[in-house]
């Protein structure tokens, strides 16, 4: 079902990105889905680690998405809660 995909916003520390340890192949920032994962449907599977972490020891793939996560929060940094589309822009 393609409904829309709800978040908890989180933040604290500096462990801002959000990897799901089940599958390891979704990763948030600043939040976690709910109520499990999109990928494996893990619940509370989520644990949350640094850039460097995450540069460390994950994939070229999350890696990648953790990069895309940020930038799409710090270009739209209110519309984590409410989801919003973001628009296109050149
Ligand atoms: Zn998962």
């Amino acid at each position: 079902m393609a409904s829309t995909q709800l978040f908890w916003p989180v933040s604290h520390r500096d462990d801002d990105f959000w990897v799901c340890m089940s599958c390891l192949g979704e990763v948030f920032y600043r939040k976690v889905p709910m109520p499990d994962c999109p990928s494996c449907h893990g619940v509370s599977t989520y644990e949350g680690f640094t850039l460097e972490a995450v540069r460390d020891w994950g994939t070229d793939d999350l890696i990648a998405k953790a990069v895309a996560a940020q930038q799409e929060a710090a270009a739209a940094p209110s519309a984590v809660e409410s989801a919003a589309p973001v628009e296109a822009a050149d």
